[in-house]
């Protein structure tokens, strides 16, 4: 343990950077900490996939590895830098940050830039930036120095480090969804030192692109084939000020991994989650969603002849801010709880119904 108190794995993917579409730096964590466990196989979206046991049926667990991010559009000749999103930011965050652009040659840093409050009327300054009145200034002087770094489609996350709060709470760039990803690969990892062992193959996936429409769970649940799937992706906690719990429910922070019912989820998946929680008095707390979820559960579901999909979520404070905030306790108890899962099923389970 490092003085996180936080498995280095998980400390490993938060702080690997991954923007979609370039996720191979939390996919070289999860060769590195997975390998060991379970064969690690890639696919052309980038996806990688664990295999472990060797079951007739097939549980898949999918977490996401990308992250929202930012591509580089156009460079002026003032060696300004400007960018479309890689998924779904707030502008109100955009200026005034550190950023890394990750180039050919490794990484260059800069800052987001615009105009200082005191150079603004008052109107300006009520205004919500649009993407192209943000720039990137890595402190060059002209467009031909900058062009000699920086490469039109090259990816960008902002620069953050990973930090304890008090408490088991911590704040990182990324729990969206390295900690889900952490768990579909934490419960190979302990299925493999474990004495008990499952009926069903397990397949954990580290999947690609999820920020831009679960690009990459698509390929991957159709090549896995499972009988049975899980989502792993953090879940909205509700437990600040302004937000309406008549609107968004309340899930709190340090209360459980959060399990979803709904159209997208599978019932008896979502029953056998809460029976695995309740048996081995694993805290949980359970989220409706009336649509298809903004999740990789949404693609799962609906692949071949139709997968039984459940989703389990991590409660996350800020998400999609440079400061998401996550417990580890609620981490913990999800690895737990989809660990129990695997071992629950049975070769004649039947999901349909
Ligand atoms: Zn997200």
């Amino acid at each position: 343990m490092n003085h996180f108190e936080m498995d280095e794995f998980l400390l490993e993917l938060l702080r690997s950077r991954s923007p979609t579409g370039t996720e191979r730096e939390a996919a070289d964590i999860v060769e590195k900490y997975v390998g060991t466990s379970a064969d690690v196989s890639r696919d052309v979206l980038g996806n990688r996939i664990a295999s472990f046991g060797d079951g007739d049926r097939t549980l898949m667990f999918a977490g996401h590895m990308d992250e929202i991010g930012f591509i580089v559009s156009y460079i002026d000749d003032d060696g300004f830098i400007f960018f479309e999103q890689l998924g779904g930011h707030d502008n109100i965050m955009l200026s005034g940050r550190r950023v890394a652009i990750m180039t050919k040659n490794g990484y260059v840093y800069g800052v987001t830039g615009k105009r200082a409050v005191h150079l603004m009327d008052a109107k300006e300054r009520k205004e919500v930036p649009e993407t192209h009145q943000v720039w990137i200034d890595i402190g060059v002087s002209n467009g031909d120095e900058a062009k000699a770094l920086v490469s039109i489609g090259d990816p960008v996350v902002y620069d953050t480090v990973v930090r304890k709060l008090s408490s088991t709470r911590c704040t990182a760039r990324a729990f969206d969804d390295r900690a889900g990803c952490y768990c579909a690969f934490e419960v190979i990892r302990r299925l493999a030192k474990s004495e008990s062992k499952p009926d069903f193959r397990v397949v954990s996936v580290a999947t690609t692109q999820e920020e831009i429409g679960t690009r990459g769970a698509w390929p991957a649940s159709y090549a896995v084939n499972p009988d049975v799937a899980i989502a792993i992706d953090v879940d909205h906690a509700t437990d600040f000020p302004s937000c309406d719990k008549r609107k968004f429910g309340s899930i709190k922070l340090g209360a459980g991994p959060v399990i979803s019912r709904g159209p997208n989820i599978n019932p008896k998946v979502f029953d056998r989650l809460v029976a695995c929680a309740d048996s081995l008095k694993i805290p949980y707390q359970v989220s409706a969603e009336s649509r298809p979820t903004g999740t990789d559960a949404r693609i799962i579901q609906t692949t071949r002849g139709g997968v039984a999909t459940g989703l389990v979520g991590i409660p996350l404070r800020y998400m999609h801010t440079p400061g998401e905030v996550a417990d580890l306790n609620d981490i913990e108890a999800c690895v737990r709880l989809l660990e129990s899962f695997a071992l629950s099923l049975k070769n004649n389970d039947d999901f349909t119904f």
